[in-house]
This record gives structure tokens, sequence and C-alpha cells, in this order.
């Protein structure tokens, strides 16, 4: 088993090395490990965010643990050269268009919620959102409108097959928990969501047990606050299922708790903690590692066969959590590194 190991910039590198240790505990056979540099990282020694080189590791590994990318320096860079194209560059190259977003809250954290612990108390979800598709990959720029004014555009599309693949995804993740799937557009005013909300009801006559709900983005993301106890599995398009996953987190307790896979149709994935490269906190020990960590026990459940390893990574965090160990984000005052061995007493 070939794990490729992208740090990447910021808290990457700080988070990636804690789960490494993690892994390297379990000590599973065959498990081997590369590392190859991407995002400003990556710029800054060879010139592009993802270098060939890189690329050709994701390619060749059985899964891929990613830490985070985003670097200040970067940002007046021409946009394909910034460190985010690096992720975008990926989830291309590599067809990972599912990207699959437990938000569950670990009992102990009630109090780290946004919400309050009796609502916060309800969440178990797995949010679905297609990662390939939508206003991201669509046709963009800048143009002068007829009167001089600069305008910037980006165009929203889905076709139907990009459609009904996400939608299967969501209705199998539905069958292998609750059986409800709600499905999240802006039909009212969206031509993309029409066909969207279409395709779904379609491809609902192949998974007759799940229930299937509609809601508009907009009463999704007050719902997330005011009742998020009520979903199980949310499938949505790119640019909804970006902003609602962060919310989802938010409602969890911290960013630095929720894991997320990204999948190609075989189940090869790519596998990172939901938030960026935190250059706030960078280099200063703060950074809670358990996304990345509880990333590298979805990495071993979905896409190397190993569940009962993810198991034994689950557990040992929620012992690490329920005897206390909070990083500064969860109100306490472990560094990362003190997190990480406070994982591995508990896997060990
Ligand atoms: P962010 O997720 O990096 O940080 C948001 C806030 O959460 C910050 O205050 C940060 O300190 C805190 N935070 C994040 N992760 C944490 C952790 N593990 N432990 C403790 N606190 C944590 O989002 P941002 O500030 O909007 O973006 C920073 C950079 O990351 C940008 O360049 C952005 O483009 C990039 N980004 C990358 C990815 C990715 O690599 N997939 C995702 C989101 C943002």
């Amino acid at each position: 088993m070939l794990i490729a190991l992208l740090p990447g910039d910021g808290i990457g590198p700080e988070v990636i090395a804690e789960a490494r240790r993690v892994l390297e505990t379990l000590a599973l056979p065959d498990m081997r490990f590369e590392e190859a540099p991407v995002g400003g990282a990556a710029y800054k020694a060879s010139g592009h965010p993802l270098p060939q080189a890189t690329l050709n590791l994701a390619k060749r590994a059985d899964a891929i643990l990613f830490g985070a990318v985003g670097d200040p320096d970067c940002d007046t860079l021409e946009r394909h050269l910034r460190p985010e194209q690096a992720i975008l560059g990926l989830r291309k190259e590599l067809e990972l268009f599912a990207n699959l977003r437990p938000a569950t809250l670990f009992p102990e954290l009630a109090d780290a919620s946004a919400l309050r612990p009796e609502v916060a108390s309800q969440i178990d979800m797995v949010i679905v959102r297609e990662l390939n598709g939508d206003v991201y990959f669509g046709e963009k720029g800048m143009r002068k409108t007829a009167d001089g004014k600069r305008e910037g555009y980006d165009i929203m599309s889905y076709n139907e097959d990009e459609v009904r693949r996400i939608a299967r995804v969501g209705f199998e993740t539905a069958m292998a928990r609750g059986k409800k799937l709600c499905s999240v557009d802006k039909a009212n005013v969206l031509e993309t969501s029409q066909l969207w909300r279409d395709v779904v009801i379609e491809t609902a006559k192949e998974f007759p047990k799940v229930a299937l709900s509609h809601m508009y983005v907009d009463n999704a993301a007050m719902q997330l606050v005011r009742n998020p106890g009520q979903f199980d599995v949310i499938v949505t398009g790119n640019l909804f299922g970006d902003i609602l996953s962060d919310q989802a987190s938010m409602c969890a307790g911290s960013i630095g708790m929720l894991p997320s896979a990204s999948l190609d149709a075989s189940q090869k994935g790519l596998y990172e903690p939901i938030h960026g490269s935190a250059p706030d906190i960078a280099g200063q020990g703060k950074a809670n590692p358990l996304a990345t960590i509880l990333s590298a026990a979805m990495m071993l459940r979905y896409s190397l066969g190993q569940a009962e390893a993810a198991d034994r990574i689950e557990a040992a965090v929620a012992a690490a959590l329920a005897a206390g160990a909070r990083t500064p984000d969860l109100g306490g005052s472990l560094r990362t590194r003190e997190m990480g061995d406070a994982v591995l007493a508990a896997l060990t």
C-alpha cells in the first residue's frame, strides 16, 4: 500500500506529521509512504503548485493524504500559479468527483459547538458534495461592459451525467446510513439547479428504500443551525456544498475536527482535513491535528480496506478527548505534537 503524503503549506506539514505517526504506530503490513511538495511550497521550490512529479506520485499511490494549501506570499500570483490551484488540479486530474464530509459531534465537545449543546448533540450527517463541476470549473473571466465598467463572470453549469453520478453516491451513502437523502439546490432561480433536481428525482427510482427530500440552499443553511438533527445525508453541488459543509463543521465543533474524502469512481481517494492552511497559527504548534488523523482513518476505511484499523484510530481520538486532551481551538492548551501524543497513548 503506497500512501502519498502531500503536506502542503501553513499548518499542513504540522498536522500531516501527526497523522503519519498514528499510521506508523498501527504498523500495517506493506504500508509505505512517499512525500511530495504541493501548493505554495511546491511553487517556491519548482515554480508550479502541482509539479508533474507530485501529480505522478498521486496517480501511482493507492491513496493520498493531503494537508492544506494556501500561502499569503502567493496571493498576488496569476491565478493558475496560486497554491489553491493544486487541489483543484488534483481533483480534476484524478477525477475525484465525490467529496464526503461526515459531520458528527463527539459528545465530549458539545460545548465547543457554535450551537446549544442539546441541538449540537443531534448532529450526525454526511454531506456529499460534487467536486468536478459547477461554477468553479465553468468559463470565467473579466470583461468590460458596454459602458466601460469592469465585470467579472463565472459560468455555472452541470450536465446530467455529472449530476447522476454524484446523486448515486448520495443515495448509496444514505443506504449505508439512515436511508434519508436531502438534495440541496436553488431550483426556484437557477436552471442548473432545475436540471439537478430533475436528475436526482430520476435517480431516486434506483433507490426505492431511500426517502428523498429537496431543500433550497438558503433554507438548508437555516435548517443546519435550527435543527441539524433532521439531516442524515445531504447531496449538493460544488458551490453550495463548499459553504454548507463549512457551516456544518462549526455546528459540529471546531473546524480542526472534521475529516473529508474525495473519491473517484473506483473508491481511490484523496483524504484531507476540511480546514485550510491557517496561516494565522502556522508554525506555532497550535494546530489541531485531529481532522487530519480522522482523515487518515477515513482513508483506511474507504480506499485501503482496513476498517478495523480505522475503528482503532477513531476510538483513540474519542478516548483522547474523553481524557481531556484539547488544543486551543477546543478551549485547551495542548500543542499539536502533544495532541498527537494523546492519540498515540490511547492507541497503544
Ligand atoms: P482556514 O481553514 O485555514 O482557517 C480558518 C480559521 O480556522 C483560522 O482562524 C485558523 O487558525 C483556524 N483553523 C483552521 N484549521 C485549524 C486547525 N487544524 N486547528 C486550529 N485552528 C484551525 O481558512 P482560511 O483562513 O479561510 O484560509 C487560509 C488559507 O487556506 C487560504 O489560502 C485558503 O485558500 C486556504 N484553504 C485551503 C484549503 C485546502 O487546502 N483544501 C481549504 C480551505 C482554505
